[in-house]
C-alpha cells in the first residue's frame, strides 16, 4: 500500500493543494500581506521528490542536481517568505553567493569526487544557512502579535541547524553514516507532515496579523486614536476594583466640548472632525503615562485617573481646559476656538461602583452645562446630591 511512488505522487498533490490555495489566497487578500513566495515555495519543495527519484531511476546526475537545487530552493523561499511578510529589506546578494557556492558544493561531490554521502552533507550545511536566516527574521516577529508564529517559525529554523549539528557529532563520534535513506516511504512520509505543519504556520503568520489588526482597532478610536469606550470600561472597572481592594485613590474626569453641534452646523462636519482631533491631542499632551484616555463617542471624552485624588483630578481637568481654551482650529472662515465642560469625580469608600463614579462625574458635567459651559465642576462629598 504504501509504495513510494504513490507517496510522491499524494505528497505532491497535497503540496501543490497548498501553492493553489496560497495563490488564491494572494490572489484575494484584503491587506494581510500574504507573500508571494509562500505559494512559490509549495510548489517548489515536492520537486526535490519528484526529481530525486527519476534522476535514480534514470541514473542522470543532472537531474540529481537539479533535485538538490529544488531542495535548496524550496526551504530558501519559504524563510525569505517571512522576511517579506514583514516588510524587511530583501538580502538578494546573500542569496545569490550561498546559492552559487551550494551549487558548486553539490557538483563538486557529483563529478569530481561523486559521493552521495558528501551531497547529503553539503545539503544539510546550506539548509542549516537558510535556518539560521530564518531565525534570525523570526526574532523581529512582534511577540505581542505573533505570540505562536514566532515560535513556530523559531523552531521550523531550528530543525536544519539542529539536523546538521547531530549530523557532524555523528560523523564526530565516528557513527555508522549510512545517509542513504533506506525508507523512501518513512522520508515522503514525514515530508508530507513537515508540508502540512509549515502551511499551517503560513496560515498562523497570517490570521496572527489579522488578529493583531483587528483588535488595535477595537481598542482604538478610529478618528482621534484615543482609547475606546470598551477600553475606558476595562479599565475603569479595574481601577474601581482595586480601590475597593487597596484605598488607592481614583478619579475621573468627563469632558465634552461645548456647542459642537453649531461648529458641525457652521463649519461642515470636516472641521468637526478636525476639532475632535485637536481636542484629542491637546487633552493628550496634558494626561501622564498611566491615565486611560478615552472618545466615549460623538464629542465626550473621559480621563481615568488612578492614584489621583479630587483636588489633583481637578487641576488636570483644568489644565485640559486651558489647553482647549488657547486651540485655534483653522477654518475657511478664520481661526475657530473651542470650549469644554468638565465633571471630575473621585471614587468614595468603603465600596463604589464604575457606574456609581460615571454618574457622580456626569452629574457634575451637567451641573457646568446647566451654569452656562466651558468650566469645572468636581462632585466632592459636600456637593454629592442628598438622597431624598
Ligand atoms: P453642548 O454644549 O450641550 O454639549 O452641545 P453640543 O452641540 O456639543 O451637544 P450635542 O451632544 O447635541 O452635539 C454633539 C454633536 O457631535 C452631534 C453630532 O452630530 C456630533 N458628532 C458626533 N460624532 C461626530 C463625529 O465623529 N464627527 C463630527 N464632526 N461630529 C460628530
Ligand atoms: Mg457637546
Amino acid at each position: 500500500m504504501l509504495d513510494p511512488v504513490s507517496l510522491i505522487v499524494l505528497h505532491t498533490a497535497m503540496m501543490w493543494a497548498c501553492a493553489v490555495a496560497f495563490a488564491l489566497i494572494r490572489r484575494f487578500e484584503i491587506g494581510w500581506g500574504f507573500p508571494w513566495h509562500w505559494p512559490v515555495a509549495f510548489f517548489i519543495m515536492p520537486m526535490v521528490m519528484l526529481i530525486g527519484g527519476y534522476a535514480e531511476q534514470i541514473d542522470s546526475d543532472g537531474l540529481r542536481l537539479l533535485g538538490f537545487l529544488t531542495g535548496f530552493a524550496g526551504p530558501a523561499v519559504l524563510a525569505d517568505g517571512v522576511r517579506a511578510f514583514l516588510r524587511l529589506p530583501g538580502r538578494p546578494r546573500l542569496w545569490i553567493v550561498w546559492f552559487v557556492l551550494f551549487t558548486g558544493a553539490i557538483l563538486g561531490f557529483t563529478t569530481l569526487l561523486p559521493s552521495l554521502s558528501g551531497r547529503v552533507l553539503v545539503f544539510q550545511l546550506f539548509t542549516a544557512g537558510i535556518g539560521i536566516y530564518a531565525f534570525t527574521v523570526s526574532r523581529h516577529l512582534p511577540m505581542d502579535d505573533h505570540p505562536l508564529g514566532r515560535r513556530f517559525v523559531a523552531s521550523f529554523a531550528a530543525a536544519p541547524i539542529l539536523a546538521f549539528a547531530g549530523q557532524l557529532l555523528a560523523l564526530a563520534l565516528g557513527l555508522d553514516q549510512t545517509l542513504e535513506v533506506k525508507n523512501i516511504a518513512v522520508l515522503v512520509l514525514a515530508a508530507t507532515a513537515i508540508g502540512i505543519i509549515t502551511a499551517i504556520g503560513c496560515v498562523i503568520l497570517v490570521a496572527e496579523r489579522f488578529a493583531a489588526q483587528v483588535g488595535r482597532e477595537a481598542r482604538s478610536d478610529v478618528l482621534t486614536g484615543l482609547a475606546t469606550r470598551r477600553v475606558f470600561d476595562r479599565a475603569l472597572e479595574r481601577a474601581v476594583q482595586r480601590f475597593t481592594e487597596t484605598a488607592t485613590p481614583v478619579s475621573l474626569i468627563l469632558f465634552d466640548i461645548d456647542h459642537f453641534k453649531t461648529i458641525n452646523d457652521t463649519h461642515g462636519h470636516d472641521v468637526g472632525d478636525i476639532a475632535l482631533r485637536e481636542v484629542a491631542d491637546c487633552a493628550r499632551a496634558a494626561v501622564r503615562p498611566g491615565d486611560v484616555l478615552a472618545r466615549l463617542g460623538g464629542d465626550e471624552f473621559a480621563i481615568l485617573l488612578p492614584e489621583t485624588d479630587l483636588p489633583q483630578a481637578t487641576d488636570i481637568a483644568r489644565r485640559v481646559l486651558d489647553r482647549l481654551r488657547s486651540l485655534r482650529v483653522a477654518t475657511p472662515g478664520g481661526p475657530l476656538r473651542l470650549s469644554g465642560s468638565f465633571g471630575v469625580a473621585q471614587a468614595l469608600p468603603p465600596s463604589d461602583t464604575p457606574q456609581a463614579l460615571v454618574k457622580r462625574a456626569d452629574l457634575a458635567l451637567y451641573e457646568v452645562k446647566r451654569r452656562g459651559r466651558n468650566d469645572v465642576e468636581a462632585m466632592s462629598l459636600a456637593t454629592l446630591p442628598q438622597p431624598a
